[in-house]
């Protein structure tokens, strides 16, 4: 089939990615004049496993190609798709202004049906602006064409994504248009070949699965930190509490992980837009605003263990920080929490030795060349003239150090777990400090 996607990003270039593996012809748009020229020259603007094999042979083969011209791409697409960002607004709402200028440039260029397709994370009510817009260009033109728009929230992770998004656990459709969801079975037919894990519902249904599926998300987590703030002042181990629980079919062990708090370009935005969401219906959310609340408040927690064991005196120490990335195995540094911790950090007075396995290019690009800040090519490198090691990401290649070298490389050898890596016995046997969260030795 012939498909277009508004939007190279996350979400557009491995959804793009992975239709043209399915043998679908794909044309992705951006607006980002440097990110299509990049993408035309083979270079994968994002770190995404197992995506830059699957771009580099779609576009050799002539199956997926970019450009920044809407013209052409909306020739193209009997299906198109909008995958473009949708950031908080300044009162923490969905900004909607670059869907709907996707929709307005649709209605200027549409001449034959198609079916228009949201990825995007919006609100309930958006599938309704964009058929709007798109209908008011068209009007403008002086043309009837026919077109539907369907919701098909996207559920991948970021750093699983192609892996998702060849083997979704479910794939949304909220339509009320036969036609439409015909053309969608089609096009996704390849990815329900072992069982069809359509669900079928209506638009507003399915715009309030993905806000839904991303507030229970974060739900766990903060109410995770809840229990192990809990801990730490109880003395428990929220370890073995965790484990404890999971146990328990009813909660499971998935995503029960206590931290330094979520980050991320989806939960800390679409936790507060559903809030936002709610409140413009007439609905105080409070269990959403609490979510957000404790999330807070725990991305200050890895910089209050350090503040707190250096008596304050933080004016001229160096902390060694292993993961800048906001989870592991992706470059995206939005919200993460390793950047509070850092902002923090620098407020008092301290540096930062930093590495991380993917993140480095961009956290340079964030923070530019700064004397507080370097960045590091091996992960003992950053341990060089420090004197705390503190864990923001959970890596695989931070699950075993070699904690002698470690002791051996800080000025004062003490670790700061943000993610509960280690067992803390093991840590202390090796002679370093430990502080983990809610882990009951804490305080
Ligand atoms: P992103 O910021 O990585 O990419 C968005 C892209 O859209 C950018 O390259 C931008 O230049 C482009 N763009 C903006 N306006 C455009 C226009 N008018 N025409 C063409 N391109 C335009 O965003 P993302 O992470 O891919 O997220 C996209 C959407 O998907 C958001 O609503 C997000 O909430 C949602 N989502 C993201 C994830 C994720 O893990 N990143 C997962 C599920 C859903």
């Amino acid at each position: 089939m012939k498909v277009t996607i508004f939007g190279t990003g996350y979400v557009g270039l491995v959804t793009g990615a992975c239709l043209a593996e399915m043998g679908n012809h794909v044309l992705c748009v951006d607006v980002d004049e440097a990110k299509v020229a990049r993408l035309k020259n083979g270079e994968i603007p994002i770190f995404e496993p197992g995506l830059e094999p699957m771009v580099l042979r779609n576009h050799e083969e002539g199956q997926l190609d970019f450009t920044t011209d809407p013209a052409p791409a909306i020739r193209h697409g009997e299906v198109i798709f909008i995958a473009v960002g949708t950031p908080p607004d300044e009162d923490g709402s969905a900004d909607l202004q670059y869907v709907l200028a996707v929709a307005r440039t649709i209605g200027r260029q549409l001449e034959r049906y198609a079916v228009i397709v949201n990825k995007s994370t919006v609100p309930v009510g958006t599938a309704d602006r964009v058929r709007a817009a798109v209908a008011e260009e068209l009007a403008m033109r002086g043309v009837q064409v026919p077109f539907d728009v369907v919701s098909n929230p996207e559920f991948l992770k970021e750093g699983d994504a192609v892996e998702d998004c060849l083997r979704p656990d479910r794939i949304v459709l909220g339509s009320d248009s036969e036609k439409a969801v015909a053309v969608m079975r089609k096009l996704y037919a390849p990815f329900n070949r072992n069982h069809d894990r359509t669900v079928l519902m209506d638009v507003r249904s399915a715009e309030l699965t993905k806000y839904a599926a991303n507030a229970m998300l974060a739900t766990k987590i903060s109410f995770m930190n809840e229990i192990a703030n809990i801990a730490e002042r109880v003395g428990a181990d929220v370890e073995l509490v965790r484990q404890g629980i999971g146990s328990d079919p009813r909660i499971g062990y998935h995503f029960i992980y206590p931290g330094a708090g979520y980050g991320g370009s989806c939960f800390p935005k679409d936790v507060q837009a559903l809030e936002r969401t709610a409140r413009a219906h007439g609905y105080e959310a409070r269990l959403l605003g609490a979510v957000e609340q404790v999330n807070r408040t725990q991305k200050g927690k890895l910089f209050e263990l350090i503040h707190r064991h250096f008596d304050g005196q933080l004016a001229g120490k160096t902390v060694a920080l292993w993961g800048l990335a906001f989870k592991p195995n992706t470059d995206d540094m939005r919200e993460a929490s390793s950047r509070r911790l850092m902002e923090m950090l620098w407020d008092a007075g301290a540096r930062v030795r930093a590495f991380d396995p993917e993140a480095a290019d961009e956290t340079r690009r964030i923070y530019g060349d700064r004397d507080d800040l370097v960045l590091c090519e091996h992960p003992y490198e950053a341990l060089e003239g420090a004197d705390a090691l503190a864990i923001v990401t959970e890596w695989k290649a931070f699950r075993s150090p070699d904690f002698e070298r470690i002791k051996a490389a800080l000025g004062t050898p003490v670790i700061f777990d943000g993610r509960n890596l280690y067992t803390p016995a093991a840590v202390e046997e090796a002679g370093l400090a430990y502080y983990g969260i809610g882990r009951g030795r804490s305080l």
